[in-house]
């Protein structure tokens, strides 16, 4: 192909795309991820915004068709460099949470706008944008929650500040860069997706107050959630956990224990949606247990050991120990001065039902395992456990009133039955993904339709066809 026929192609394909989209004429001279000060990339998301209402709903889908294609290959690389950055999880785990962010996050299908029809005429429901989203993610899933807030609050038809993590800025930077470049291509539109080049508290907090941010969407501790409810805007605050796994004396405990150990594992339990505490009938203790040493659980019994991975995992205040968070089962027996061989999944600790562990939040590869004398008592527990998170909970058992009680009672907003606590959010499990699970605000599993306004546009007299 000579130089003349490359320049056509490139001319011709820029002419097709300056007639498919409505571009923005983008007055910033920063993109994506590079801006230095939040003012600058609100005013650009602002800008993006503008010019992204002025498309069709079609375009939306197109851009999300388009970035889980390109966003295919960097799987693995966004999954090894979050596990590098941030020092917590592990890679195969991660691949599985992105992949699932990028292929199962619904796009515009899940807006249904409603009607409601009758001899005054015709009623509306429509769903609309807020404008600029202001997006806060967290260490734990740092790329996993920003392709899923990207799909959702594009889908409905926003555009995202995000604050990435300060412990994860490289790889999310990266990423937010990617993500400008894919939409750019597509549709000649910058700063859909921005973020200033160095995230930190006090950037988060800017924008938290920015006037132009119209919504707050909080994905990580009770910390920065309250913080976010107090700037006096809409919040959907999607914040900690610490999800009870209840085993009642009807399950199928050898299926029971593989399920708890793979959720419990997953990225070295660092999903809040991940089993942190297991409630058992007491009937079936000792077979759970024995259950689990069959499925690549280690189980420390020796009282001193007990104290000396407690040492290891929380600190003489009582809160987690940081440096453990997110680490394999092998590093912290290390750091315990456990002895042991191969590599263990898990490390499972029987408890007394006042332990500190089965109430805090631990994020790590240990799970602490309570009896109970019957059904009702685990639940009475496992309600204490969740500390009012209303979050999420796992049960395994064959009764359907069992499982149905528990589901009532503990008012969680995933409740995984007879799965690893995983399926809750679309991985091995009926249902879309989500990393945006927005419990004290209510939204729950969180997907294009949480980011929406609704507004209803009445026609009297008219389209009533009855
Ligand atoms: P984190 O609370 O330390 O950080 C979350 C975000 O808040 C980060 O972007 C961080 O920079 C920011 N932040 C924290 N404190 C701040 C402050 N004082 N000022 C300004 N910004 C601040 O959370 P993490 O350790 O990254 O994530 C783990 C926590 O998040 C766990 O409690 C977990 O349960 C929760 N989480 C919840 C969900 C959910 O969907 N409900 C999903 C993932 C994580």
């Amino acid at each position: 192909m000579s130089t003349n026929d490359i320049e056509m192609l490139v001319r011709s394909i820029l002419a097709e795309k300056s007639q498919l989209f409505e571009t923005a004429a983008s007055a910033s001279q920063c993109f994506g991820a590079e801006f230095e000060q939040v003012d600058d990339a609100v005013a650009a998301c602002l800008e993006a915004f503008k010019a992204l209402d002025s498309n069709a709903l079609e375009v939306r889908q197109r851009i999300i068709n388009e970035l889980r294609k390109a966003l295919e290959p960097y799987i693995v690389k966004l999954s090894e460099d979050a596990w590098a950055e941030t020092g917590m999880g592990n890679v195969p785990n991660k691949i599985q949470k992105n992949t699932a962010a990028l292929h199962k996050t619904p796009g515009t299908e899940d807006l249904h706008s409603q009607a409601l029809c009758g001899d005054h005429g015709i009623t509306l429901f429509e769903y609309s944008p807020y404008g600029v989203i202001g997006a806060i993610t967290p260490s734990t899933n740092p790329t996993e929650t920003i392709i899923n807030n990207t799909i959702s609050m594009l889908a409905a038809g926003n555009t995202v500040m995000f604050s990435p993590h300060p412990g994860a800025q490289n790889i999310s930077r990266w990423l937010i860069n990617k993500i400008e470049e894919i939409i750019f291509n597509l549709t000649g539109i910058h700063n859909v997706v921005v973020a200033v080049k160095e995230p930190t508290f006090q950037t988060t907090q800017q924008m938290i107050d920015h006037r132009d941010i119209r919504l707050l969407v909080v994905t990580g501790g009770p910390g920065i959630v309250n913080t976010a409810m107090k700037s006096g805007k809409k919040v959907i605050g999607a914040g900690e956990g610490n999800p009870p796994v209840i085993v009642d004396e009807t399950a199928d405990i050898e299926e029971a224990a593989e399920h708890i150990i793979s959720g419990a594992s997953f990225d070295h339990n660092l999903p809040c949606i991940a089993e942190k505490a297991c409630i058992v009938v007491d009937t079936v203790a000792d077979e759970l247990l024995s259950s689990f040493a069959r499925h690549g659980a280690l189980l420390i019994t020796c009282p001193q050991q007990q104290q000396h991975l407690m040492a290891a995992i929380v600190t003489p205040a009582g809160t987690i120990n940081k440096a453990m968070v997110g680490k394999s089962p092998a590093t912290i027996l290390t750091a315990a001065g456990i002895p042991f061989q191969g590599e263990p999944r898990l490390l499972v600790m029987e408890v007394p039902n006042d332990h500190p562990l089965l109430y805090i939040e631990q994020l790590m590869p240990v799970l602490p395992v309570a009896r109970a004398a019957d059904f009702n008592a685990a639940l009475e527990l496992a309600i204490k456990v969740e500390r009012g998170c209303l979050h999420t909970a796992t049960m395994h058992s064959r009764d359907v009133y069992n499982l149905s009680k528990a589901a009532r009672a503990l008012r969680t907003s995933i409740f995984v039955k007879n799965a690893p606590s995983y399926a809750g959010i679309g991985v091995g499990g009926e249902g879309y993904t989500t990393f945006t699970i927005a419990t004290p605000t209510g939204e729950g599993t969180t997907s294009a339709r949480s980011f929406v306004r609704t507004r209803r546009c009445v026609l009297n007299s008219a389209f009533n066809i009855k």
